[in-house]
């Protein structure tokens, strides 16, 4: 009798065994079956380590990346190719945070179901391949990002980030410093005066009198012992006055009034220091800007100086919500896909930095330099080691483009100078295609 129970025990053991196994197989093929189909050494797909099926378009089927019968094929326009890189990615996977590498099952047409087909999957991107050659073009050879999307729709128009290299020609033996990394979602830079806004946000919340205040610039002031030096001499000035001058003196002033923790909570809540994904499975890279315990230092991080750092991608949902209403849509890479919208910010508020930002232009940077553009917009010559990083963020209200956009070019020179003209040469060219 004992024997029996012995035995009926162990068979009981071995049929739990193989239940918890085939539990575990099941989970991990639920979970990894994706990365087990597209695996390189399944021979049904890759001929010859190509992979032979499926391709990415842009939002008008331009094609962008495509295996074909012998080899695996690009964008047909060379600044096309090198413009969408980072985006769409190389077969190699040597861009991680690529749709290439993010979405390899969607593109290889993986089913859990049905597992792999005969038949490539095809997807379609939001981006759109003209105007990503004319941001390449733009950039002409500086490294730096630009990014581009529909801040009602949530469409990335354009996502480019340089240096890179031509995939067509493959990986070079020598790639430039940072090639392999998209600094539009995976890398934070200083911001400088484009960071004001947040200041600026913070101060129409907080310091009931903003508007009535006025401030003297004499080219520098003494803030908790610190210089804080501007870029010019603007003398007696209104706030807004102050922004569309960007003066350091003014934003020094205010970020004494709102000190460094408060200024630090503000980029908080409006996205900056959180890492965020797209489309849910790209990630992108926090920010961060500590809060400043003296006054000198917290006048610098309201001037985007200190110890600020920001994402690109970060920034771009930050300008959408001010375009926006005060809320943001999410971005979206894929053609058709929404990604969902978060209140970043008081309507308000975000109508007064609108107006504030659209007086920048008219009465700073001149209209007429962005012809046909409803543009609303904030330079940034954030002072970094090795140079200065050019920024220009912004948005237009054009009705059938109604686009916000980030354009930095790192250590290049002043906001002004440079990373504007990009911004208008990109947004001519969506507001031309798109209209
Ligand atoms: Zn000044």
């Amino acid at each position: 009798m004992k024997k029996v129970t012995t035995r009926a025990f162990s068979v009981l053991l071995l049929a739990a065994l193989v239940v918890t196994g085939m539990g575990v197989y099941l989970f991990r093929l639920i979970r990894d079956g994706g990365d087990w189909a597209t695996f390189y050494a399944n021979d049904s797909i890759y001929t010859n380590g190509v992979l032979n099926r499926g391709s990415v378009t842009d939002r008008n089927g331009v094609v962008l990346a495509a295996a074909g019968e012998d080899a695996f094929h690009y964008a047909e326009d060379s600044a096309v190719r090198r413009g969408c890189l980072h985006a769409v990615g190389d077969l190699g996977g040597n861009i991680g945070t690529s749709v290439l590498s993010i979405f390899r099952d969607k593109f290889i047409n993986y089913s859990f179901f049905t597992g792999t087909t005969t038949k490539g999957g095809s997807m379609k991107l939001t981006l759109d391949a003209d105007v990503t050659a004319a941001a390449y073009n733009a950039l002409s050879g500086k490294k730096g990002t630009v990014l581009v999307y529909n801040y009602q729709t949530g469409e990335i128009i354009c996502m480019v980030s340089t240096p890179g290299w031509d995939p067509e020609q493959g990986v070079p033996s020598d790639p430039e410093d940072g090639a392999f990394i998209n600094r539009a979602i995976s890398s934070s830079f200083t911001p400088g005066s484009v960071f004001k806004l947040v200041t600026m946000a913070a101060a129409i919340e907080n310091i009931p009198d903003i508007w009535d205040q006025t401030f003297t610039c004499t080219g520098s002031t003494v803030i908790g012992g610190q210089t804080v030096k501007c870029s010019g001499v603007h003398g007696t000035l209104t706030i807004e006055k102050g922004l569309a001058c960007s003066c350091n003196v003014v934003f020094g002033e205010v970020s004494r009034q709102l000190g460094g923790a408060l200024i630090s909570q503000y980029a908080e809540k409006y996205g900056l220091t959180s890492a965020h994904t797209l489309n849910s499975d790209i990630p992108t890279a926090a920010g961060s800007v500590p809060a400043a315990t003296g006054d000198g230092d917290a006048a610098w991080e309201g001037i985007g100086q200190y110890e600020d750092l920001v994402n690109p991608y970060a920034f771009l949902r930050f300008i959408g919500a001010i375009a926006n209403g005060g809320t943001v849509v999410e971005p979206t890479l894929l053609y058709g896909k929404r990604c969902g919208v978060a209140k970043l910010m008081e309507p308000s508020t975000a109508q007064t930095l609108s107006e504030m930002m659209s007086y920048n232009v008219s009465y700073e940077y001149g209209a007429g330099n962005y012809p046909g553009l409803d543009l609303h917009a904030k330079t940034g010559t954030a002072e970094t080691y090795g140079g200065s990083h050019a920024w220009f963020a912004g948005f237009i209200t054009n009705s059938n483009a109604p686009l916000a956009f980030v354009v930095l070019a790192e250590r290049a020179g002043s906001g002004y100078g440079v990373a504007s003209p990009i911004a208008n040469t990109v947004l001519q060219k969506a507001v031309e295609v798109l209209g």
